[in-house]
């Protein structure tokens, strides 16, 4: 059992416990068969292996021509050339050490030559083929069979994201089906009364609601098509539609109806509906009143705090990490940058500044906060490129000093 569930029931969890605890619940969802072409941006379940030696022959890498280097060796410059051979076609020998083969590039070598020289470095008359070069080297411009990977050799494990690389390779070994990673099933919640859709016109007291479309966003990155809900701040509507999200998803994520107002009703439905809680509000800004737990059927609930870049922070700090870990992705090492300038922060929490990336020439990732007006301040999200998570210990940070960031953009 995890350490820290045995925790005190109120205790704020520290942002290590709080990862700690949401990665411990990382699932694991199968494994499905895809046409390889409509496999990109999955995650391979099964490692592709080399089906022959790699290159499967002797490939020739100029065209030019073939000839045994002990002619070379003994003194023969000038060779009789007996045949033109292409790539694809079976190899052509030689009889004798005064003659040569015309090869091309991707033609597989004979055993009776050893040595490419290119065309550049020769002069063909009459049927002969005269080198005018001193220094040839034997072997080379032969690529040698299986130099790369022999057969049934790894060439991509499972836990790799299928990129474009990785479908060549597919193509290349002839895995025209490969394995991967089953998607979990996913829905985002809105709460709020507040809240009307994008395409609506909000009157004077409400607003666009955005988290939800953006979260959608971060999974379609991970090739998951989330379904979006919305629920007013109404406890029997909520408990209705949540009962119905607990049986049918894997996870859900609420955005907003969390905190401490009137109309926060979702710790204790979420309670209500025997959805355990893990941990209920984590030592950080923004997203404090974070609350994570799973249901007794299993399906997991991140419930963050409904301001956009609380939620926006949570999600990126947590389930994209826990997702990444569902899908069996190898995980990534963290990232860090330079802090740019001096920075205070009091409280005792974990801070995620808002920074915006530079890159220098020799090679450092200098991240410059971006002040905005806090955790409702969404348009300040445009101007960033990270957060930069900031130890709740120190209050003062200064230039120069490295932290971990979590990246949204790309670097
Ligand atoms: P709450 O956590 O429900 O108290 O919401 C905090 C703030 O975030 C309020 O100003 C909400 O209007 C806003 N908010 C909540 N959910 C969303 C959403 N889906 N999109 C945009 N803003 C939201
Ligand atoms: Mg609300």
């Amino acid at each position: 059992m995890n350490q820290w569930l045995l925790l005190a029931d109120n205790v704020m969890v520290t942002v290590q416990q709080a990862e700690e605890i949401v990665f411990a619940e990382a699932g694991s969802y199968g494994v499905e068969h895809l046409p390889f072409q409509s496999a990109i941006g999955r995650v391979l379940a099964v490692p592709i292996q080399a089906d022959r030696d790699l290159p499967p022959y002797d490939r020739v890498t100029m065209d030019g021509i073939a000839i045994n280097y002990r002619a070379f060796e003994q003194g023969h410059t000038k060779f009789r050339i007996t045949g033109t051979q292409a790539a694809g076609e079976h190899p052509l020998a030689i009889e004798a050490l005064d003659e040569c083969i015309e090869i091309m590039t991707g033609a597989a070598l004979s055993e009776t030559t050893d040595t490419i020289v290119r065309y550049e470095d020769v002069t063909i008359e009459n049927g002969f083929a005269t080198i005018h070069v001193t220094s040839i080297k034997k072997g080379q411009n032969i690529h040698r069979r299986g130099t790369d990977r022999k057969v049934n050799d790894i060439i991509l494990n499972a836990g790799n994201l299928i990129d474009a690389s990785a479908i060549g390779i597919a193509a290349s070994t002839g895995q025209t089906t490969v394995a991967v990673t089953q998607l979990p099933k996913i829905a985002i919640l809105s709460t709020g009364n507040e809240l009307v859709e994008p395409s609506e016109t909000p009157n004077e007291y409400q607003i666009r609601r955005s988290n939800v479309y953006a979260i959608h966003a971060i999974l379609q990155e991970y090739n998951v098509d989330a379904t979006i809900l919305h629920i007013p701040d109404d406890v029997s509507v909520i408990e209705r539609i949540l009962s119905e999200c607990l049986s049918a998803f894997d996870a859900i994520i609420l955005s907003g109806g969390i905190s401490m107002g009137k109309f926060d009703h979702l710790p204790q439905v979420l309670e209500q509906l025997h959805v355990k809680k893990l941990f209920y509000k984590v030592q950080q800004r923004p997203g404090k009143p974070f609350w994570f737990g799973k249901h007794t059927n299993g399906c997991i609930v991140f419930a963050f705090p409904g301001n956009p870049v609380s939620t926006f922070l949570c999600a990126y700090r947590y389930f994209v990490p826990w997702l990444r870990r569902s899908l069996g992705l190898i995980t990534q090492p963290t990232k860090w940058a330079k802090l740019d300038a001096d920075v205070v922060f009091e409280p005792q929490l974990q801070y995620f500044l808002q920074v915006k990336f530079r890159h220098t020439a020799d090679a450092q990732l200098i991240a410059t906060p971006v002040t905005g007006n806090g955790s409702g301040d969404y348009s300040n999200l445009a101007d960033a490129d990270a957060f930069m998570e900031l130890p709740a210990e120190i209050s003062n940070f200064k230039k120069g000093n490295i932290y971990p960031v979590w990246p949204y953009k790309a670097i």
